[in-house]
């Protein structure tokens, strides 16, 4: 009698262990397409030779993520990543700039094919509401998980307007995080897409903007963890201006990016984080 109880007991174990890998099993990688392309032992070596050439000065940025279409109904990075991505131009710029690059282009893949902002899930549909701790649902737990490591994240978003013609609306807008960097690279970004405006009301502006306005944004949540952070927000919800205008401003964005982070160093340990070209 007693083995039969030991053996119900192990039977019962064994389930428990079934179940709960089979829980473990479920990842929100159907939700995501990601692309990594990291030159780790380059980077290192890199790394190396850099500091023997010159000990005080260090890449301000040498690992950076790209990411869109967190909300559905705002596909002009979608679409933008996407396009370069059938091409070489990241492994190009991986090289040339000697950097750490992950894109993630089509985060809330239900969202974009149905043109909706919320991901299909009751109790969490906004990811960008949902960075809190270690996410508050599988979509923005992976996001944390997959940025974590990166030292900057340029997050691609659309707004509904023209800021400058509805200062309601973020349309047309780039929000950097609180940091110099971040700051340096909206402001490249926003003078580079401005030379191909010209409607004056149409233009971008950098805005300023508190963080954690918006509490549980991957914004705030980048903030919290003092790293740098690009939020873009082109016009273009409800198709309010040509995808292809919207594709080149993203575009614009990245390039500049990469213009950043080729051409200005910080000397290491400097509080006052002067910026340096090469
Ligand atoms: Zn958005």
């Amino acid at each position: 009698m007693s083995t039969n109880i030991i053996y119900a007991v192990i039977i019962v174990l064994i389930l428990i262990i079934i179940f709960s890998q089979i829980s473990y099993g479920y990842t929100p990688e159907l939700f995501l397409e990601h692309f990594c392309s990291q030159k780790i032992d380059y980077y290192d070596f890199d790394n190396t030779v850099m500091y023997f050439k010159s000990p005080k000065t260090v890449p301000a940025i040498s690992s950076v993520c790209f990411i869109a279409g967190v909300h559905g109904n705002e596909p002009a990075g979608t679409e933008m990543l996407m396009d370069l991505l059938k091409s070489d131009y990241f492994d190009q710029q991986s090289m040339k700039c000697q950097v750490n690059i992950r894109v993630i282009p089509a985060v809330n893949k239900w969202g974009l094919e149905y043109g909706q902002r919320y991901q299909p899930d009751l109790a969490y549909p906004d990811i960008n509401r949902n960075f809190q701790g270690e996410g508050l649902e599988p979509t923005s737990a992976k996001i944390i998980e997959l940025t974590q490591n990166y030292d900057l994240v340029v997050d691609f978003h659309e707004g509904w307007g023209f800021h400058l013609i509805n200062p309601t609306s973020v349309g047309s807008t780039v929000l950097p995080g609180r940091t110099p960097q971040s700051l340096t690279i909206a402001n490249l970004a926003m003078n580079h897409i401005n030379k191909n405006i010209c409607d004056p009301r149409k233009k971008f502006i950098v805005m300023k903007n508190n963080s954690c306005e918006i509490p549980k944004t991957l914004s705030c949540y980048r903030e919290q963890q003092k790293k740098h952070y690009v939020l873009v927000e082109t016009s273009g919800q409800n198709d309010i201006q040509p995808l292809e205008t919207r594709k080149s401003q993203v575009l614009s964005v990245i390039q500049m990016t990469f213009f950043y982070i080729l051409h200005y160093y910080f000397k290491m340990g400097d509080p006052s984080h002067k910026i340096y070209r090469r």
